[in-house]
């Protein structure tokens, strides 16, 4: 059965072969991930996988409960054959500084972990052995972005931060567990995926006003599936290894993007800020929602306010950035606000820049907005295809008082010096009005 099951690899195959070629630039793209192997069953292929890469190496398969039950049982059983291997299945997994000691003093006498879980014991597992200087490879158990990331989520003190660590020397997808994950962890994956549109938006804009960094390279790799991903969209809760073979590629490539260019751009403009905002600001109301689930709202309100922008005939006029201080004092108290205050003044319109950015807004506007319309879907198309995958959609589906969601959509450009379409909309007076209707 293992031999002959269907690789749905695609793409990822080329680039863990070194033999894509970049259209764009005409240069071949390495990854930092030896193997990514996505398909329709790799049972019976586990030991294979993990000799390849870890060859005489001692190894602990971590899992939890859970997923062990949904994998992590059978790869340790896969693997005792390779002799010297462990199993730590971790009752209460949790990617804090303490969580990861844990996990570490657990599995010390390990010289590589084989992570089989999302989340939790994914990350800890990557976070654990770039402290201790070892390696790991990720089973994984859900379709996300998470597994080809170089970083990990780490909790301290109940505040998130993603930190930069190493890259599994393999991620193994068999999307016949996938199909069997929580229909919530699928709904969120293609929530944090269809993000790439207003993603994409938010960095070419700032690139065309501002001549910041910009690359094609992840957005190009992305293009040969989204269409795909979002028309087999009402295929993804029914268990469509199709489906989900084309989700679980786009997210590992939106994955894969920070390794192309070098920063997280690509994939998290302002619907990531709004969704970190609610992480941040949120306190004891947060409803619990995950990472994917408020990307996705934000994503739809950052679609509506793109797609609004960016078919009027005329640009909108901007004015100098005004930074409400006493306001955000207000909100945030004034150690947030600081740090704020440092973020927003390193993209504020300065009088002079602004009159330059209207002058050329008033003589290129076709262009510009032609342009950021070609990468742009439709609002109706993205509300469509996010309703038919289960997503949430609106900020009470989230569970969220729509005054703290328009506090969000308000407030949460200050948080980063990047420049997004919430900017475009604060410094051009029309952030207020939309932030009320999109809450
Ligand atoms: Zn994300």
């Amino acid at each position: 059965m293992s031999a002959v099951s269907k690789s749905y690899g695609g793409v990822l195959d080329e680039l863990v072969a070194g033999t894509w070629v970049d259209p764009t630039t005409g240069r071949r793209c390495s990854i930092p991930i030896e193997d990514i192997v996505v398909a329709e069953c790799l049972q019976g292929r586990e030991a294979e996988l993990i000799a390849s890469r870890h060859a005489g190496k001692r190894i602990t398969v971590v899992s939890d409960p859970f997923t062990r039950k949904a994998l992590g049982e059978r790869v340790f059983t896969a693997l005792r054959n390779l002799g010297q291997v462990d199993e730590f299945v971790w009752e209460r997994p949790r990617c804090t500084p303490e969580g990861v000691e844990e996990l570490s003093q657990a599995t010390r006498s390990a010289e590589a972990l084989v992570a089989v879980g999302s989340g939790s014991v994914s990350d800890s597992v990557k976070y654990a052995t770039f402290l201790d200087k070892r390696e790991y490879s990720v089973f994984a158990t859900s379709p996300m972005n998470a597994y080809t990331t170089p970083t990990a989520s780490v909790s301290f003190d109940g505040f998130k931060k993603s930190i930069t660590c190493h890259s599994a020397k393999g991620a193994f997808f068999d999307l016949g567990v996938i199909a069997k994950c929580p229909p919530r962890l699928i709904s969120a994956a293609f929530a944090d995926v269809v993000c790439r549109t207003t993603a994409q938006v938010d960095w070419l804009m700032s690139h065309l006003l501002f001549d910041t960094p910009y690359s094609d390279t992840p957005y190009v790799l992305l293009s040969y599936d989204e269409d795909k991903m979002i028309a087999s969209a009402s295929n993804l809760l029914n268990g469509d290894i199709e489906a989900l073979g084309t989700l679980t590629r786009v997210s590992a490539i939106m994955g894969l993007g920070t390794s192309f260019t070098g920063t997280t751009h690509c994939g998290s403009m302002a619907e990531h800020m709004i969704s970190h905002f609610i992480d941040m600001f949120a306190g004891k109301n947060h409803p619990g929602t995950s990472h994917g689930e408020q990307v996705g709202v934000a994503t739809l309100t950052m679609s509506r306010l793109q797609n609004a922008i960016l078919r009027a005939d005329e640009p909108p006029r901007l004015r100098p950035t005004v930074i409400p201080v006493p306001e955000l004092n207000r909100y945030f108290g004034a150690e947030t606000t600081s740090t704020m205050i440092e973020q927003a003044e390193r993209k504020a319109l300065a009088p002079a820049q602004t009159d330059r950015l209207n002058r050329r807004l008033a003589e290129n506007w076709d262009d510009i907005a032609g342009r950021l319309r070609a990468v742009m879907r439709p609002y109706d198309e993205l509300h469509a295809a996010m309703r038919i995958a289960g997503c949430q959609l609106t900020a009470s589906d989230l569970g969220l008082d729509p005054a703290f969601y328009q506090c969000a959509v308000r407030h949460s450009r200050f948080i980063r010096d990047r420049f997004t379409m919430l900017d475009f909309a604060g410094d051009s007076d029309s952030l207020e009005s939309f932030a009320r209707e999109a809450a």
